[in-house]
């Protein structure tokens, strides 16, 4: 089966150009109002056969967390029955939509709970798509865009799904559609140099997040298997030519691991690092969820934002919310697997 959500308009015009010139903007309207077929006003003979090889909503809410700061945590279910999460987070200044890429993850990282059973499979473009969609109506009227904001930061790698994520960035910025501004979308990666360098040369005005986590090589390798491949010296290669083509700044997260990167050492290491670059430095407290590694203390996690800005970084701590609701990457995901199989 097709998802009709992977079509740009300009595609359903071409794929749905025996019928009558408005059914595509029809559906493409369906895609972004999370409408199913039974939704829409289409002669029945025109759903029967687009039923026969399409779906029209890919996924569905399995299950809604609310904490008690009214972030809201989503477990979806794909039309393969994969389970992917999502966040919707209300701030002062919007609503932020923190959404996956990939069902699972193969980076591995040590902290991180998307990756604990590997990678299963891509999302498409239009199941990101979707994804936006079904959040987007749950959260008021499914006409209006009831978000502000897209963070590329919950369960994968982006730039592991390199073309389906570019692709999406396409549809999510439509005039069509949800008509996002790029400037209010971050995508975070794990540093695939490659990728930074290929995707410098799009020129999307969004925010570049890199997860360095680490100031040095051994440290960074014990945590994150990528830096078997990269080497922080070419991350920083990589998002300073990526700055001298985007006027836009990059930001570094750093999530603070106790006795492992949280020293005042490496407070002058990360100065050091990112001296000269155009970028912010976003701190975090490690949400823990099992495993060996523990969390930096709040008070700790401030002493070592305040060092970094003595230096003269631009820092600032992450404010955690909904960590009573399995907040953190994959964890609602994971706990949700295993009990399932239980
Ligand atoms: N693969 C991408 C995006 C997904 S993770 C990346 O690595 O950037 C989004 C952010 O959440 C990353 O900075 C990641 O390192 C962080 N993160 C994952 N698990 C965490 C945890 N348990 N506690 C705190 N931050 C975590």
């Amino acid at each position: 089966m097709k998802i009709l959500s992977d079509y740009t308009l300009d595609e359903l015009y071409d794929l749905l150009a025996k019928y009558k010139k408005f059914r595509a903007k029809q559906i493409f309207d369906a895609i972004i109002q999370a409408k199913d077929y039974d939704e829409i006003a289409l002669p029945k003979n025109m759903i029967d056969e687009l039923k026969s090889e399409y779906i029209l909503q890919p996924i569905k809410i399995y299950k809604t967390l609310i904490s008690k700061d009214g972030t809201k945590k989503y477990l979806l279910k794909l039309y393969d029955d994969n389970l992917i999460e999502c966040v919707f987070l209300k701030q002062n200044y919007g609503n932020t939509i923190c959404m996956s890429t990939q069902v699972g993850c193969r980076m591995g990282c040590k902290f991180c709970a998307s990756t604990q059973n590997g990678l299963i499979r891509n999302l498409s473009a239009g199941e990101m798509l979707s994804t936006i969609s079904i959040v987007n109506s749950d959260n008021g009227k499914c006409t209006d865009r009831n978000f502000t904001n897209i963070v590329l930061m919950g369960s994968g790698e982006p730039f592991d799904n390199y073309d389906n994520v570019i692709k999406w960035l396409n549809l999510i910025t439509d005039k069509n559609g949800f008509h996002l501004s790029e400037r209010n979308i971050s995508l975070s990666t794990c540093g695939l140099v490659d990728k930074i360098y290929k995707f410098a040369e799009l020129k999307y005005n969004i925010t570049l997040c890199v997860s360095l986590h680490a100031t040095d090589d051994e440290t960074r390798r014990k945590i994150m298997p990528i830096a078997n491949r990269f080497k922080i010296k070419e991350i920083i290669e990589a998002l300073k030519y990526y700055l001298n083509k985007n006027n836009r700044r990059v930001v570094f997260e750093y999530c603070l691991i106790k006795d492992t990167n949280d020293s005042y050492e490496n407070a002058k290491e990360l100065s050091n690092l990112t001296k000269g670059m155009n970028c912010h430095v976003n701190v975090i407290c490690l949400n823990v969820n099992g495993g060996t590694l523990k969390a930096t203390t709040k008070k700790e996690a401030y002493a070592f934002v305040k060092k970094l800005n003595d230096l003269g970084v631009s820092a600032t701590l992450r404010r955690s919310q909904g960590s009573d609701i399995e907040g953190a990457c994959g964890m609602l995901r994971a706990k949700t697997l295993k009990e399932n199989k239980s």
